[in-house]
């Protein structure tokens, strides 16, 4: 038997083809006491049960198929990519399962946690100074350069690589609208490379215009006043986030339609991701955390009566030394209550 497992099938229940039809079609969770709280319906995208754990499996595995479809990656290649987090996991996973290498530069401000992991994985890390975006050594330039020096090797570049935002052209938003039968009045998330909110964005609007689209920033971070000014500048920071929060506008956010932001601060993510633990039993990271601060934000504006979704980005397991550690929260001026 082939072909079980159609990428765009919505029923949970189908049996998955393998890993690549593994990613995507998560259910969509009703937050039952933020919901009941609101008088909305918030609902959060399951992305944590990707099989890499997180929303990034989705960019990850449509970045490596468009570079096979181009033929810029053949059988027996390499991807390079700077990342820290998920889209390196992701990555590893996709790359694993067809036969690729991948090389993954990572800034030597990250966790040991994290560099085991990629390693474990089976990527070749190489852990390079901390040096800003514009520095030639940033790290994301030392994995386009080195991309270009090997034969058969592709740089994924998710920052600037709109297959990461047709990733959530074609699969997250069309199955969001499904889910919520095209009854949904807004959709939020952060930004990272900004490949979920612009893909989800383009899909609802070419839906339905009427579907807000809302960025949630946490501060140290520029897109906040992007939305509201035009202006990237930076609000002061820094924020215990993880994996969201940018100082410039990629080629994945350009040109999309946002129709406003809202900026959380660190102490009601924490708030809401110990809230989610303790009371709901759900173990979020911090992305997660102000995506639901954000999606209570609005059905606060809105009113009871509209459903807002949003995105459960990944789990809590990869931030036990920062977000699940006490001391570390007091070290930040941040208490748990
Ligand atoms: N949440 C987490 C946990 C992430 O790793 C990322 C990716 N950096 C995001 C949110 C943001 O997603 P995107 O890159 O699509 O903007």
């Amino acid at each position: 038997m082939h072909g079980l497992g159609s990428e765009h099938r919505l029923n949970r229940m189908d049996t998955k083809d393998g890993l690549i039809a593994a990613i995507g079609n998560t259910p969509l969770i009703r937050m039952e006491t933020l919901s009941e709280e609101t008088g909305c319906e918030i609902l959060g995208k399951a992305e944590f049960m990707n099989p890499g754990g997180s929303v990034k499996d989705r960019a990850a595995w449509w970045m490596v198929r468009e570079a096979e479809k181009s033929g810029a990656l053949k059988p027996g290649g390499t991807v390079v990519e700077g990342t820290a987090g998920n889209t390196g996991i992701g990555l590893l996973h996709v790359c694993n399962s067809r036969g690729y290498d991948a090389v993954i530069y990572m800034p030597d401000n990250q966790s040991q946690e994290k560099i085991d992991l990629l390693g474990t994985l089976g990527a070749e890390v190489r852990v390079v100074p901390t040096v800003p975006y514009r520095d030639e050594m940033n790290f994301q330039k030392q994995a386009g350069r080195y991309a270009d020096t090997l034969e058969n090797a592709v740089w994924a570049n998710q920052f600037d690589n709109i297959a990461n935002r047709l990733a959530h052209y074609e699969s997250t938003g069309p199955e969001i609208w499904a889910q919520t039968n095209g009854k949904l009045d807004a959709f939020t998330c952060s930004v990272g490379t900004g490949g979920t909110l612009a893909g989800i964005s383009r899909y609802l609007k070419d839906q339905s215009q009427d579907v807000r689209v809302v960025l949630a920033d946490p501060f140290g971070s520029a897109l906040y006043n992007w939305v509201k000014t035009g202006k990237a500048e930076m609000t002061p920071g820094p924020s215990i986030t993880e994996g969201i929060g940018n100082s410039r506008i990629t080629e994945n956010l350009v040109g999309t339609a946002i129709d406003d932001a809202v900026q959380i601060p660190d102490q009601a993510m924490v708030d809401m991701v110990y809230r989610m633990l303790h009371k709901d039993g759900w173990f979020f990271g911090s992305s997660t955390g102000i995506n639901l601060c954000a999606a209570v934000e609005i059905a606060k504006k809105m009113g009871p009566g509209h459903t807002i979704v949003t995105m459960l980005c990944d789990d809590g397991t990869k931030y036990q030394s920062r977000l699940f550690n006490s001391e570390f929260l007091a070290e930040k001026n941040l208490t748990v209550s």
